[in-house]
């Protein structure tokens, strides 16, 4: 290709919203183009780009067995009712409706849609397992679309879909995904950890993420220091952590705390580690069909709760924060709210305690921490304005709900080695999940096994974001010129640029080069703009081709250079070393 033909409408100045290098990068060096909020248009580099990026994704899929098949965008809403997602899944999906009246949803992703299909077709365990997959739009109204590419409303994923007689056998094809990802992620050049994942409500071990490394990226990966354990914050779990101190011994007793809210003052007032407190956060839990309660959870003073592995915990949807009005209303003294009562012992027999504790709020949802489990001498809440008890012992709450809803904190231990734990950033590119009967349930998708016995398909689901690996490789590699595509992904391998189109001996020789790379096999592009060698070398660095070969005024000592991207290094080489020089780096 000639630049001068192509359209590559590079631009000096980056959108005002745009922070991140590669929605900077892609708009200014004329990949994409901005329509509305989360839209994009793909213009000719950009698309290079994408079929690049999707080209990896199918050699590697087809490899692996998976079959590519395309499902419409427009999808029947009636299938989200039977599989119950069209009210879980909220505001993101785009309803409307045809001349007709009929429902329709725009594919946010198509676990309906494919059961559908392969329930028409597949009746047999003879037919199973199948991996069925397709590169195509999605549409999700996101609340915040942002970043470009990164978090668009419609965007390219791809998604597959497997089918298995038995879980086994799922899980076999689960662990080949993974695999193949890995291969997918390491052709693009990226530099990327595989994450145990939040599972949502669905539960299990079964889900992971593929997480490119970037400081921008919106996830907070959990990494061991010892051992290759990652987790997404969201699932990340750790060793029980040590007590930081030994408890104050009290017994249990109300005690007058006017004010002090927070658990920072409890601290400083009662000189204690806030891990010998106990935290209240109280939510509002949103459930299907528009149901909600307020949930109290509650924690040690020394952790910060877990959003998603709370809302797991009671199956909601989403948690939302309430007031303290609303927490009035429920009859609950914000500031002071805790697990426990504690009632005068009447009647007690000598040497008895004064106090004894018993549950509070029975009409209301609580969870405690499990790291809560069997903790004695805790201080907590008295449910009463100004007061807090002391010696609290969750010894006695053994009935109570328990489960992990703590945020694993940087410096906790690893739930496998041991070792320390730390925080890093990454960018969800890829999500692979072990679904089981989720879908074929409830959509009545069935097979019959070898005894002739009917049931329903035990299935996995695998997405990349296709569109986002754009943005993703970018933000691993730039500098502040512009990006630096990885060779695979490129949008032309190499650039030639011609120093003086009106010099006949430089376009003569650019020419040359050009028809020699090209019957090599190079995806090359010739710069023969009549524009100035510094504006051309500018786009050079803000399109981000991997090399460039500059014929320039050293043509008339037969030498040309060949400059690197990354290093931005140059080579004086004579003309056929510059060629095999290149052909050599491109492998
Ligand atoms: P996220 O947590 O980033 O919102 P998700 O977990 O909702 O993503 P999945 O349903 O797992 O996304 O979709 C599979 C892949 O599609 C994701 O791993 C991600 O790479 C990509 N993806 C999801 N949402 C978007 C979006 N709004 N824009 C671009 N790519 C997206
Ligand atoms: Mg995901």
């Amino acid at each position: 290709m000639r630049f001068s033909k192509m359209l590559i409408p590079t631009l000096k100045e980056a959108p005002k919203d745009a922070v991140l290098p590669s929605h900077i990068y892609l708009v200014r060096g004329g990949f994409i183009y901005q329509v509305a909020s989360g839209i994009y248009d793909f213009l000719p580099l950009g698309k290079k780009v994408l079929d690049k990026v999707r080209a990896i994704v199918k050699e590697e899929l087809d490899a692996a067995g998976c079959q590519e098949v395309q499902l419409g965008f427009v999808t029947p809403a009636e299938l989200w009712k039977r599989s119950g997602r069209y009210e879980k899944y909220g505001a993101e999906l785009l309803r409307f409706e045809d001349r007709k009246g009929n429902e329709f949803v725009l594919g946010p992703t198509h676990e309906e849609m494919m059961v559908e299909m392969v329930k028409q077709f597949v009746s047999s365990y003879k037919q199973l397992p199948l991996n069925l997959y397709q590169i195509n739009l999605k549409f999700r109204d996101e609340a915040r679309p942002r970043f470009g590419l990164m978090r668009g409303r419609e965007f390219i994923m791809k998604d597959g879909y497997s089918f298995h007689a038995d879980r086994e056998d799922m899980i076999r094809e689960f662990n080949l995904m993974e695999s193949t990802y890995r291969k997918i992620f390491t052709r693009m050049g990226l530099d990327f950890r595989v994450v145990e994942a939040d599972s949502g409500a669905i539960g299990g071990e079964g889900s992971k993420e593929f997480m490119v490394l970037a400081d921008s990226g919106e996830d907070t990966i959990v990494v061991c220091e010892g051992c290759d354990y990652a987790a997404n914050i969201e699932a990340a779990k750790r060793k029980a952590p040590e007590p930081p101190a030994e408890a104050p011994e009290a017994e249990l007793n109300s005690f007058h705390t006017p004010g002090i809210k927070s658990i920072d003052d409890l601290a400083k007032f009662f000189y204690v580690d806030p891990y010998h407190l106990v935290k209240a956060v109280a939510k509002k839990a949103l459930y299907d069909e528009g149901k909600s309660e307020i949930v109290l959870f509650f924690l040690r003073g020394s952790d910060e709760l877990q959003e998603t592995k709370a809302a797991n915990a009671v199956g909601a949807n989403e948690l939302e924060d309430v007031s303290e009005e609303e927490l009035e209303a429920a009859g609950l003294v914000p500031g002071f709210m805790g697990p426990v009562l504690i009632v005068r012992n009447v009647g007690a027999f000598e040497g008895a305690p004064v106090f004894r504790e018993e549950i509070a709020h029975p009409g209301l949802r609580m969870v405690l921490d499990e790291n809560l489990k069997g903790a004695k001498q805790m201080i907590a809440g008295a449910n009463e304005k100004d007061y807090h008890l002391v010696g609290v012992d969750f010894g006695a709450l053994e009935a109570l709900p328990y489960a992990d809803i703590a945020q694993v904190r940087e410096g906790d231990a690893c739930p496998r080695c041991g070792g320390k734990l730390s925080y890093t950033k990454g960018i969800e590119v890829g999500h692979i999940f072990q679904l089981g009967t989720r879908y074929s349930e409830p959509l009545e998708a069935t097979f019959l096994d070898e005894n002739g016995k009917r049931k329903p398909f035990v299935m996995g689901t695998y997405g990349i974001g296709v569109s986002r690996l754009l943005a993703a490789v970018i933000e691993q590699h730039h500098d502040d010129r512009g990006a630096i595509w990885p060779a695979p992904v490129a949008p032309f391998e190499t650039v030639i640029v011609i120093g003086n189109v009106k010099d006949a001996a430089q376009k003569e020789a650019g020419e040359a080069i050009y028809r020699t790379l090209l019957e090599g096999g190079v995806d090359v592009l010739l710069d023969d703009r009549p524009e100035r060698f510094g504006f051309k070398m500018k786009d050079f660095e803000l399109i981000g081709f991997p090399y460039a070969i500059v014929v320039g005024k050293k043509l008339s000592e037969g030498r040309v250079e060949l400059v690197s991207r990354e290093s931005l290094e140059k080579e004086e080489l004579p003309i056929d070393d510059a060629v095999a020089r290149l052909m050599e780096k491109l492998g």
